[in-house]
């Protein structure tokens, strides 16, 4: 018995044992031929590229050593090399380097660079859909969209949709929760939300947008300076660990909670005709690697906030939550922003039936779970 045949056959008693002791209380096991990393096709087991040295051009949308997300792909990249033994070697190229900063998708897509890692919702212009991807304001938590994706048929239909762009998608992290964002002044009720010019994309962009407030698109540079010049009366970010490194405390300390990001994905995205011709032993290593890094960027952002919001705290910022009236206002819109896009494109309908599913039944848990003991504690 060879290594590989070896642990193949391991794997599969003690997999068996677990589905065992699972099926004692009368409990359908999942089915993980259906699972994101099953490999049906038993012809790509026959590892005709064994030993043969591969290098993968990977372009971001982070600048170099951009704190959790850059910095979680090249750690990403060091992880593949290692579990290769130097066979497949990814080589990363920040923002502007090699493409544009939203420029990936388009040079991944047409096989200009190999892969990228970015996020989702940027792509919106190219169907409302892939905005979903990312997450929906009021909508799922980070443990809840991997859930979907995962084991709901959330990664199926994303791949089935990027594959018309020639495009192979995989879990590449998540923000966690984000921050409703930086105001010049407190906002007391919904009044004070009209007008309002604020920098926030997405989803929760065109949310705001009808309760009356301004999105404005800014280049991440330009943030600082037309907040304080009062260009814009408000911008959302990230949440405290990449909030407190632009500054935005110094000139405009109101900060609130929020509910427009609740778990944004990260992506990280290969074109199909690269993905499709990597060695079967390597396709492995990057889903074990990229699952490492889906994980690990999460919980770093975690770590990281706590210790920002701290910072913060110790920097007399005041922490926020939006009025009812505005929560309330931003649900209703929420409600008409998915109307009018389902109504306009087939994809967004269909991707948001299988959210809004998945959402619905999630929520009976986590509310029953989670949130009360979050209350609790
Ligand atoms: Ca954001």
């Amino acid at each position: 018995m060879d290594r590989r045949t070896f642990l193949t056959t391991a794997t599969t008693t003690s997999a068996a044992l677990a589905l065992n002791g699972c099926n004692e209380g009368n409990h359908q096991a999942i089915d993980y031929s259906k699972h994101p990393s099953a490999k049906n096709d038993e012809a790509k087991r026959i590892n005709v590229n064994k030993n043969k040295k591969t290098i993968i051009k990977l372009a971001t949308s982070w600048p170099a050593d951009f704190p959790i997300m850059g910095t979680g792909v090249e750690k990403f990249a060091q992880r593949v090399k290692e579990i290769s033994g130097g066979g497949l070697e990814i080589k990363i190229y920040p923002k502007n380097v090699l493409v544009p900063a939203l420029a990936v998708f388009d040079a991944a897509s047409s096989g200009q660079i190999d892969a990228f890692h970015s996020g989702p919702y940027y792509w919106k212009g190219k169907n409302p859909a892939f905005s979903l991807f990312s997450g929906v304001p009021f909508g799922f938590t980070a443990e809840e969209i991997n859930s979907w994706m995962l084991f709901g048929g959330g990664l199926e239909i994303w791949r089935e949709q990027y594959a018309k762009y020639n495009l192979h998608p995989f879990l590449g992290g998540n923000t966690n929760i984000q921050m409703g964002g930086w105001f010049r002044k407190p906002i007391k009720s919904l009044e004070d939300m009209k007008g309002l010019k604020m920098r926030i994309p997405g989803l929760g962009g065109e949310v705001f947008s009808k309760m009356g407030v301004n999105p404005i698109l800014l280049p991440a540079g330009e943030i600082y300076t037309s907040l304080e010049r009062g260009v814009i009366d408000a911008t959302e970010w990230v949440g405290p660990a990449l909030d407190i490194k632009m500054g935005f405390y110094k000139v405009a300390p109101y900060y609130y909670a929020g509910w427009h990001e609740p778990g944004s994905i990260l992506e990280l995205t290969f074109n199909k005709y690269s993905w499709s011709k990597m060695a079967f032993e390597h396709q492995s290593m990057i889903e074990v690697a990229s699952s490492e890094m889906n994980a690990n960027m999460t919980s770093e952002f975690h770590y990281e906030n706590i210790h920002a919001l701290k910072k913060l705290k110790s920097l007399n910022v005041e922490l926020l939550q939006f009025p009812q009236d505005v929560t309330d206002a931003g649900k209703k819109a929420l409600k008409e922003v998915i109307e009018e896009l389902s109504g306009k494109n087939r994809d967004f309908e269909n991707v948001y039936a299988s959210i809004a599913k998945h959402l619905e039944l999630s929520r009976q848990w986590s509310d029953n779970s989670l949130k009360y003991f979050l209350n609790a504690r």
